[in-house]
């Protein structure tokens, strides 16, 4: 068995704990669905208080022209009691166009009270909007802290693993490395096998007395005859064979 084999199997552990803590990380949820609804929730606001902008101005409007039609209908009758007009056809013409202003004054404040209802409607809705888009805002807020918490906490693990990886690999022979770094995309991300009584322990295969043999003698890489994994056995490594780096 190679001599560096301890080194490579503690590079493959090293090797899928970087994969399980990218994988972990690629699945942290960045909270895009509260994003939007936050957004949804901020548009649907907008628009409502816009509705109520255009509600408040065309209610204006219509108490300055119920205004006017109060004064003309003001002027109107002091112009009937007046005592200046005596003709009883054009008393009565007075009279009718009195009338036809009074119907007009009573549609506008109708169309007024229409305004005012649906203003309070609105207004309503602007609340109700307002305390949702607050619940989401904090929801989010947390959110993303926890995020941005799990995300700084996984790449720091990363980044530490990265350190000790590097610092490996310096220890182990480039070729070896090499050998490894090009098997273990092609077995399943595992280049190393250990040996467990006298199986392989990624394929179960049990070795040959042949390759017993060579693992003891050998200083070569030897792989199973089965699945080609590189084996590691441990109980052929010397205790205190790992250089200190
Ligand atoms: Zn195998």
């Amino acid at each position: 068995m190679h001599p560096q084999m301890r080194l490579l199997d503690r590079l493959q552990q090293l090797d899928d704990e970087l994969d399980q803590l990218r994988q972990l990380l690629k699945r942290l949820d960045p909270g895009e669905h509260l994003r939007q609804r936050l957004n949804e929730s901020r548009q649907r606001l907008e628009e409502i208080k816009q509705r109520y902008r255009e509600l408040q101005a065309a209610a204006h409007d219509q108490q300055l022209q119920l205004q006017s039609a109060e004064e003309r209908i003001r002027h109107a009758e002091a112009e009937l009691y007046s005592g200046r007009i005596r003709n009883p056809r054009e008393l009565e013409a007075l009279q009718h166009d009195i009338d036809a202003m009074r119907r007009a004054h009573d549609q506008m404040e109708l169309e007024l009270l229409r305004l005012w209802e649906e203003m309070e409607t609105q207004g309503q809705q602007i609340q109700e909007t307002e305390a949702d888009l607050r619940q989401i805002e904090v929801m989010f807020e947390q959110h993303q802290q926890r995020y941005q918490a799990q995300k700084a906490r996984l790449e720091a693990e990363i980044e530490k693993r990265e350190a000790m990886r590097a610092q490996l690999v310096a220890q182990i022979e480039p070729a070896l490395v090499q050998r490894y770094e090009t098997m273990r995309p092609r077995l399943a991300r595992k280049a190393v096998a250990r040996v467990e009584n006298e199986a392989c322990a990624a394929c179960r295969t049990k070795l040959t007395p042949y390759l017993v043999n060579r693992l003891k003698e050998s200083h070569d890489p030897v792989t199973c005859e089965s699945c080609g994994r590189m084996l590691y056995w441990a109980a052929l490594d010397p205790p205190e064979t790992t250089p200190t780096p």
